[in-house]
């Protein structure tokens, strides 16, 4: 098994203290009441892997079941259980009934802000939980690499606690240009795997770090994240559970989540809901603290709580660094770029200029 701590470096800060507070009150609101849902350890349980309003639907057995919450509990399905948590069921005559949950291991949500309030706290919205790792999955050339998405992804997975590798896909068409764009991930310890579903390349070095854990791939459509996930599903015995219009009783919906079991603990979590994640809920000054190579030069901006954005070079250690080529470019315009939309302050082409360099068309 690969070794790795790739947020080791990050520092923590009172801003996602209070993230963390507020998810947690979130997290744990909804079964306050009732203390004998959430359990330790059961001999079987079933993984849900999609909520429709008061109905889950459960991997269970090898196969998709519907299945409702135990009554005393009175909430809706989808304010209680989200996809990857694992549930024991109960037969009742013909429907499944979900009687407990696991304790969870991880819960991956975005923060909304509630515009009606002051306090900065907002509500969660709970995406996939019990998530071991998130694959980002980007690929060489087609569609172009942009960092700029791999920060966002890495963001929001730090900011749920969820460690984060890079798979670089179709690598067999990778040039210079991704090779140094990847670098500067490697540089930050975050682990990079290089992926060729064409050439059969680097699939069993991405199953070391999948194997065991319940994992999600999150990526921009045609980057190659189905034809990987079959490429690791290979010739092993296939358990995928799907969420069909079928099963969804007739309902409207194009909403498909997918679970891939390709091993006995090791599956994917493929739910519609990664693929938008937002960072609109970030604050702008917290957003450094994503960016750890920027640590080493904070010190030595003039003034405390720099946004590293429109202060003068002259004031920022940051810049200074950028200038001098010590901070990769590539990843300070990335930066910018949140800071100038989180404060809708436009004057990212000035910063460039001072710095005198030229914007990367792959921001
Ligand atoms: P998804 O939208 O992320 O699930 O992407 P798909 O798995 O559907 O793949 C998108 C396209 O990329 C398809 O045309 C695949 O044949 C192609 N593709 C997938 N893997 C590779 C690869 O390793 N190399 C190259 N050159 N193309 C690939």
């Amino acid at each position: 098994m690969p070794h790795y701590n790739a947020y080791e470096s990050f520092k923590t800060k009172k801003s996602i203290e209070k993230k963390k507070r507020a998810k947690e009150r979130a997290f744990g609101k909804t079964v306050k009441d009732v203390d004998d849902f959430i359990i330790e350890t059961c001999d079987k349980y079933g993984v849900v892997i999609e909520v429709r309003y008061d109905d889950a639907y459960v991997l269970y057995d090898e196969e998709v079941v519907l299945a409702k919450l135990r009554k005393d509990i009175n909430l809706v399905c989808n304010q209680v259980v989200f996809p990857g948590d694992k549930v024991v069921l109960y037969k009742d005559e013909e429907d499944y009934i979900i009687t407990n949950m696991l304790k969870r291991t991880s819960m991956l949500s975005r923060i909304k802000k509630d515009s009606t309030r002051h306090d900065d706290i907002g509500t969660a919205k709970n995406i996939a939980s019990n998530v071991d790792l998130a694959v980002i999955v980007v690929a060489a050339k087609e569609p172009p690499l942009h960092p700029k998405f791999i920060d966002r992804y890495l963001m929001i997975l730090q900011n749920s606690g969820i460690p984060a590798i890079i798979c670089l896909n179709k690598c067999d068409l990778k040039t210079e240009e991704e090779e140094n764009i990847l670098n500067i991930y490697r540089n930050i310890n975050i682990p990079v795997v290089e992926t060729s579903t064409y050439k059969n390349i680097g699939i069993d070095e991405i199953k070391t770090y999948l194997l065991g854990k319940q994992a999600i791939f999150v990526g921009n459509s045609g980057v190659g994240k189905s034809s990987l996930t079959n490429a690791i599903m290979g010739e092993d015995e296939i358990k995928t559970g799907e969420v069909s219009e079928k099963t969804g009783r007739g309902r409207h919906t194009t909403t498909t989540s997918k679970y891939y079991v390709w091993n006995d603990n090791s599956s994917i979590i493929d739910t519609p809901g990664i693929r938008s994640l937002d960072v609109s809920s970030f604050e702008a000054s917290e957003i450094q603290d994503y960016f750890p190579e920027f640590d080493k030069w904070t010190n030595t901006c003039k003034y405390k709580g720099c946004l590293h954005y429109i202060i003068p070079i002259e004031d920022c250690g940051v810049k200074q660094a950028v200038k001098l080529g010590i901070i990769n470019q590539m990843r300070y315009e990335s930066y910018i770029k949140l800071i100038s939309s989180l404060t809708n302050d436009n004057r990212m082409d000035e910063v460039l200029e001072e710095l005198q360099l030229k914007k990367n068309t792959k921001n």
